[in-house]
């Protein structure tokens, strides 16, 4: 089964500042233009969500106030009729060298052993340099939407959400309509 996998801050709601987390729900920022397209992804075909928490590692927020405001944007989520199957999140810092951390690609290798999902025919979307080294470690397929330039080619480069729906198209995550979009 393919499966497709989410970064979090910069894929469904804005980043902080660099150096800075999301501590609160008050600052959670949804990117409604790309939810929009996420509730167009076929059904069956199971979504999660990867992210890097380093801010409960420093000490900024505890882990579980991270997961109330996971859960919070898991319920935003399913308003717009997302349903995510799990998130994973590596609160580790950059100094523990843990197995977790993006680019590590720990986090989607345990997706793939918890769900059976095959890593080849998934994909993963993300807004950093990060993501797209995370998806190559972990053999996956990997959609770019950041603005910055990067030195590592993923498998698409989507620009805008207009892009990033028809890259979904063609990898056949969304089903193909007559409507104009
Ligand atoms: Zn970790």
């Amino acid at each position: 089964m393919k499966a497709i996998i989410l970064d979090r801050d910069g894929v469904i709601n804005k980043c902080m500042p660099p150096h800075e987390y999301i501590t609160k729900l008050i600052e959670v920022d949804y990117l409604e233009e790309n939810i929009e397209i996420f509730s167009k992804l076929k059904k069956n075909i199971p979504i999660f969500i990867i992210t890097n928490q380093q801010g409960v590692g420093k000490g900024l927020m505890l882990k579980k106030e991270l997961n109330t405001i996971n859960q919070k944007i898991l319920n935003h989520l399913e308003s717009r009729n997302i349903y995510i199957k799990k998130i994973y999140s590596c609160t580790h810092l950059a100094s523990d060298n843990c197995s977790c951390r993006k680019p590590k690609p720990e986090m989607i290798l345990k997706i793939a052993r918890d769900y059976l999902i095959d890593l080849k025919e998934s994909i993963f979307i993300g807004d950093s340099e990060t993501d797209i080294q995370c998806a190559r470690n972990a053999k996956c397929k990997s959609i770019y939407i950041g603005k910055s330039k990067i030195n590592i080619l993923p498998t698409y480069h989507a620009k805008n959400p207009m892009q990033l729906l028809r890259v979904l198209k063609i990898e056949k995550f969304i089903e193909t309509s007559h409507q104009n979009t």
